[in-house]
């Protein structure tokens, strides 16, 4: 499905289902099938060749890298429960495989779970122990190495890419699917959030170690297992200027909601190197629909972009995508303009980890985004007008 509408899915629009995705059943849904015989959509509810046995609708949760084109068609007539927080792309059977309606965006292997050897974990967290016996942060990143199995959290054990800085224990929005709190709905979150804010020392110590032993090294704030590190302000402030008192290798990065503009000209001039702002969309009503930001404005958004554009900072939007909705017609006017404005340096091209077809309705309430003109044809023209944007998935390294 793009929005509210099933497209037949053809084999040119499908990759070889990545390594590492998931295969996931839709409960109480009911599929939508395309009758080739009767030229038409029909929703089942029982198999065809079975009688009296239900069938449930499949979807894909794609590896990091892969962006849907489209999301599994299903019917979800009078259920109030939404899904789990996971994107759900389409999938089907070939003559060997499963293919997932996907778009490589990304071909770097730094999540690829292929890489990152359990032995290699273990001892990297051995040595940690040894070398850091009373660094609060790097116990936490041990669970989240060992018990989440975190691919962020692995590979700062395994000396490779990039490497996570949680500190932030609350958030200034309540985003419909915040992976680390969930108070409402059905839903729950999938990671716990940290329960302290490391000190500087801890937070430049984790940096530093990675810095000095990872070439290209990346080192990021804002995490999955946290709130908004902005939040922590005083913390990664003095954090950032204690790793550039000692090196000024490795790149320093924000993920972020990028709510308060006064804190991020402050990274900046610290030595923040890049930001990445989480955005499900630049229209500002269908931005707050989803963040639901409790003390800040759209605008403010805004504001940090340009004042990190203005410090000459590498600025990326952790684009949260929903095939209907991220590339309609009036999406994609709206980012364009976007883009012509902020002149931000790369789109990463998220999937929204929210039931797809809830969150399409929400925001079709809000309003009508026309129709969807693809994902591969508006990555293409964003291409084509905006040549030096960069499109991927990982923050990348700049030093
Ligand atoms: S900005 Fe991040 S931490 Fe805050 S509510 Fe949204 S997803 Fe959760």
């Amino acid at each position: 499905m793009s929005g509210n509408t099933p497209v037949v899915l053809k084999k040119d629009k499908t990759v070889p289902m990545p390594h590492g995705s998931e295969l996931m059943m839709l409960p109480q849904r009911k599929p939508i099938v395309y009758n080739i015989a009767k030229d038409k959509f029909e929703i089942i509810e029982y198999n065809p060749f079975v009688q009296r046995e239900k069938i449930f609708p499949v979807a894909v949760f794609n590896s990091p890298g892969y962006v849907n084109r489209y999301f599994c068609a299903y019917d979800d007539e009078g259920i109030k429960d939404l899904l789990p927080l996971f994107s759900y792309g389409a999938v089907g059977f070939g003559k060997n495989d499963f293919r997932s309606a996907a778009i490589l965006v990304d071909t770097e292997p730094r999540q690829d779970l292929r890489q990152m050897p359990h032995n290699g974990i273990i001892k990297g967290v051995n040595q940690m122990q040894k070398k850091y016996p009373d660094n609060r942060l790097i116990r936490h990143l041990e669970t989240c190495a060992l018990q989440y199995g975190c691919p962020a959290g692995k590979n700062f054990f395994l000396k490779r890419y990039e490497a996570p800085l949680p500190t932030s224990t609350v958030c200034n929005a309540n985003c419909l699917g915040c992976i680390s709190l969930q108070t409402q709905n059905n839903l729950c979150a999938c990671q716990e959030r940290i329960s302290f804010t490391p000190t500087p020392e801890e937070i430049a110590q984790v940096s530093l170690e990675h810095i000095f032993h990872v070439k290209k090294a990346v080192v990021s704030f804002g995490q999955g297992c946290e709130g908004d590190p902005l939040t922590a302000f005083k913390a990664i402030e003095p954090a950032i200027r204690l790793i550039r008192k000692k090196t000024d290798k490795g790149t320093i990065n924000l993920n972020t909601n990028a709510s308060l503009p006064q804190h991020v000209e402050k990274l900046c001039k610290a030595g923040l190197d890049s930001m990445r702002v989480s955005l499900n969309s630049v229209r500002e009503d269908c931005y707050q629909a989803y963040f639901r930001p409790k003390s800040y404005q759209f605008s403010d958004v805004l504001k940090s972009i340009q004042a990190a554009k203005q410090q000459g900072k590498f600025v990326s939007i952790n684009y949260l995508n929903c095939p209907g909705f991220t590339d309609s017609e009036k999406e994609f006017k709206a980012l364009k303009e976007f883009i012509d404005t902020y002149q931000i340096n790369m789109i990463q091209w998220r999937n929204l980890n929210f039931d797809p077809k809830k969150y399409y309705e929400l925001m079709s309430k809000i309003e009508d985004g026309g129709r969807p003109l693809g994902m591969e044809i508006i990555i293409k023209q964003l291409s084509k007008y905006f040549p030096k944007l960069i499109h991927g998935y990982f923050n990348p390294p700049l030093f």
